[in-house]
């Protein structure tokens, strides 16, 4: 079969959509993507200091090379890397991670719970009344806010992609909370994947040879938002573009765009200036203060909407 973008090479992938494309053009398409994301947030300036945060899953090494091709075309941005460790990892892993940021020329800095908090992932278990992922998001994101500042990274990109915004608007919304637009406009955190589907991601590891490197956590199953996340993926597999209307109807709710703020201590879009995460972790003493001003490293006080 030909590819059905260039039609001239052998397609290789057939997407769920019915497209077949050959691996040129699913480069290209998952390329293209990241790109209208970054334009349409405005989220790198050329002279960026970006730290790009890797877990070792499908989706951060994706981000890993898009970027990293991305980077090649402003010679005045930077590129770094970190990696928190939640004490999921075993040393194999952090190696092989090590050694595939390494084959990019980009710094890797290293981080724990341990290190941080004193203590692992599995003490997140016994709090009650919130999803444990939620709070170890929260308490990963606040070392990484932590290392930017320490860095004078002046942006973070995560590989939060089209099924990771959309699990957390329905989260949102299972709460009874309003769901929110996906991102601030030249916000601190940038979110480059935004618009790739799981299964671009899946393709486009498969062509570059890529495997995960994260090993599955072992508070997977209390995790409401991982339930809702694997449940998407199948959703669009089935009902190809859901998530991408999705996504287009939460851009929608702009006009909410001017009540939300990002968690001081964790980044995470919300109406509150202290998420309710960090409310927890705050109240249990895990988290300490650490943004006394009350802003991110770069402030974001200034977002235009429109
Ligand atoms: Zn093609
Ligand atoms: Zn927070």
């Amino acid at each position: 079969m030909m590819c059905a973008m260039c039609r001239r090479n052998v397609a290789k992938y057939i997407l769920p959509t019915g497209e077949a494309l050959c691996d040129r053009c699913l480069i290209r398409r998952v390329m293209s993507r990241v790109r209208r994301a970054i334009s349409r947030y405005r989220m790198f300036k050329p002279t960026d200091r970006i730290m790009l945060c890797v877990n070792g899953s499908l989706e951060s090494l994706v981000m890993l090379d898009v970027m990293y091709s991305l980077e090649r075309e402003y010679p005045t941005a930077s590129l770094v890397a970190c990696l928190v460790d939640e004490g999921r990892f075993e040393e194999e892993h952090l190696k092989e991670i090590r050694r595939k940021v390494e084959e990019y020329g980009i710094e890797l800095i290293e981080d724990s719970f341990k290190e941080r908090y004193g203590m692992d992932i599995t003490s997140l278990r016994s709090i009650e009344g919130a999803d444990p992922c939620e709070l170890c998001r929260s308490l990963r994101m606040n070392i990484i806010l932590k290392i930017a500042q320490e860095n004078e990274v002046t942006r973070i990109a995560v590989a939060r992609n089209m099924e990771y915004e959309c699990s957390i608007a329905m989260l949102r919304l299972i709460r009874g909370l309003e769901p929110l637009p996906p991102s601030l406009r030249e916000g601190f955190i940038a979110k480059p994947m935004l618009y790739v589907s799981y299964y671009e991601i899946e393709a486009y590891a498969l062509i570059k040879a890529m495997k995960s490197l994260r090993p599955s956590c072992p508070l997977e199953d209390k995790s409401l938002i991982k339930y809702l996340r694997s449940e998407l993926v199948e959703l669009d597999r089935r009902h190809p573009g859901s998530l991408f209307s999705m996504i287009r109807s939460l851009e929608d709710l702009g006009s909410l765009e001017e009540k939300v703020h990002e968690c001081i201590y964790c980044g995470e879009i919300g109406v509150e200036k202290v998420c309710s995460s960090c409310r927890i972790l705050i109240t249990r003493g895990i988290i300490k203060s650490g943004f006394s001003d009350g802003t991110l490293p770069s402030s974001t006080a200034t977002h235009a909407r429109g």
